[in-house]
């Protein structure tokens, strides 16, 4: 059963897509917490960060980057923003396709509740 972010990678349901490369895709959270909310996930699909592994790791640094490409478009690499990833229930995941949110637009408090 294909993931709902890999649907959205796939086409199938729709999204505002910011950003995409060969491993990475970009969009809008459906329900913004930040006046700039954006998922940022690895096409590939890895559950959670439990399941990484030497060969996965690297995609990481591939969300890290468009996290960084995302905060220069919308202008705000010097005054801020916030990369977080859930892991499991206390975490607070619900979407068991590994992703980053990247948050910014507003002053985040921390720590969060
Ligand atoms: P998490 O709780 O860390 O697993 O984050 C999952 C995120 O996916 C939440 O912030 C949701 O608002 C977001 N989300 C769920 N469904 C969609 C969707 N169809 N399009 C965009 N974002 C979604």
């Amino acid at each position: 059963m294909p993931t709902l972010f890999t649907k959205i990678i796939n086409r199938e349901i729709p999204a505002k897509i910011l950003f995409e490369t060969d491993s990475v895709l970009a969009f809008q959270d459906i329900h913004p917490q930040a006046p700039h909310h954006v998922l940022i996930v690895p096409k590939r699909e890895i559950p959670t960060i439990n399941d990484l592994d030497r060969e996965t790791a690297p995609l990481i640094g591939e969300l890290f980057l468009a996290a960084k490409e995302l905060a220069a478009r919308f202008g705000v690499a010097e005054s801020g923003y916030r990369v977080v990833m859930n892991c499991n229930q206390d975490g607070g995941q619900t979407v068991f396709h590994l992703h980053l949110h990247f948050l910014a637009g507003r002053a985040l408090t921390w720590p969060p509740g």
